[in-house]
């Protein structure tokens, strides 16, 4: 069976869970097999094994951390002409995406960003993404080299399938431009207790029916009653009523979470292309006619202000 590239995002050796994602899709096109660079890929591998990767090629270097995407790009390189594989995964990142498409530069392959999903097929990988504001699902197919394939977070559930997760020293020499741009300072962002947006399997966003910042702590009591992460609508942040980080859209992040709650947010295309391949949406608007209900699962016609700490109540007195 060909074996299937899956590129490892972790941290200090905890892979993060895009990856383990990324390994259950990758069981569906051939054998996984997990390329992981820096520390710590001893421990990373009993979890990669434990999601199918049946090999892990490991490959530490000072180089990984200090400076930007190059070495990485070096690595995955490496361990592309060291398996020749029948596709290289990467977690669509903005980060994978850049390691991505060097990648199938130097390659001369093509590449898929930002599938949701994929599958066998008789002549190759076959990618689904979600494109123009998610108006259209397109299926595609690299028809020249090695498939490079970003996938967005939350594209598949994954399942455990535990295989061997050998660890191999992956040889790689770094090319003249792998130093080209060191990093100087890293400072971590202030830890808010929630998952990432891009990651979290739920995300509740607000927009301007909030009125003011002052009323956010409503959607972050919502979100921590749910373990959910907070996103809002462009109409919010650029009020200041909430960092850019958090702005889910065309212009801001792209998520696609099990559950996306939208409160006071009208439903504009460029919002919606943020958020439209969401598993299940629901929304809370006042007015009947906003375009949000049009792509809803449920939909609450109702004053935020009294539907949003109802709700919150509700989950908290159903966790018992
Ligand atoms: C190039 C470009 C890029 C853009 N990128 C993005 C992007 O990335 N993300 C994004 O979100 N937008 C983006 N926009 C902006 C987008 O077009 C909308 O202006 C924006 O999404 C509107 O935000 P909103 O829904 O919060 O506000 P509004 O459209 O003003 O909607 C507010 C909603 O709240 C409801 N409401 C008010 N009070 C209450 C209440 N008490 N209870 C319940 N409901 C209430 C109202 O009925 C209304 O539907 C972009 C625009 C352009 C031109």
């Amino acid at each position: 069976m060909a074996e299937v590239l899956v590129y490892v995002d972790h941290v200090d050796g905890a892979v993060r869970k895009p990856t383990l994602e990324l390994l259950t899709l990758a069981r569906r096109v051939g054998e996984p097999v997990a390329v992981h660079l820096g520390p710590n890929a001893e421990g990373a591998a009993k979890t990669l094994g434990e999601y199918g990767a049946v090999r892990v090629l490991a490959a530490d270097a000072p180089e990984f951390a200090d400076y930007l995407v190059a070495p990485k790009v070096d690595a995955l390189q490496a361990a592309c002409e060291s398996v020749r594989p029948a596709a290289v995964l990467v977690p669509s990142s903005a980060e994978g995406k850049e390691i991505a498409a060097r990648l199938a530069i130097r390659a001369g392959s093509g590449i898929i960003t930002d599938a949701v999903d994929l599958e066998a097929g008789d002549e190759g990988p076959v990618a689904t993404q979600s494109v123009f504001a998610a108006a259209y699902t397109t299926k595609s197919r690299v028809t020249k080299g090695t498939p490079v394939i970003t996938v967005k977070p939350n594209s598949a559930a994954p399942e455990a399938a535990p295989a061997a997760g050998a660890v191999e020293a992956l040889a790689v020499s770094f090319s003249d431009g792998a130093t080209g741009t060191r990093v100087t300072a890293r400072t971590p962002r202030e830890s808010t207790g929630r998952p990432e947006l891009t990651e979290a399997a739920i995300v509740v966003s607000g927009g301007r029916g909030l009125n003011g910042a002052e009323n956010f702590p409503l959607i972050e009591a919502l979100a921590d009653s749910l373990g959910a992460a907070v996103g809002a609508s462009r109409a919010a942040v650029d009020a200041g009523w909430y960092p850019h980080s958090h702005q889910v859209g065309q212009t801001g992040k792209s998520v696609s979470p099990q559950l996306y709650i939208a409160a006071g947010i009208s439903g504009a295309i460029q919002h919606r292309a943020g958020m439209q391949t969401s598993k299940t949406i629901v929304a809370i608007n006042k007015d009947a006619e906003a375009p949000i209900f049009d792509l809803v699962d449920y939909g609450v016609v109702g004053d935020l202000f009294e539907v949003v700490p109802q709700l919150t109540e509700e989950v908290e007195a159903r966790k018992g």
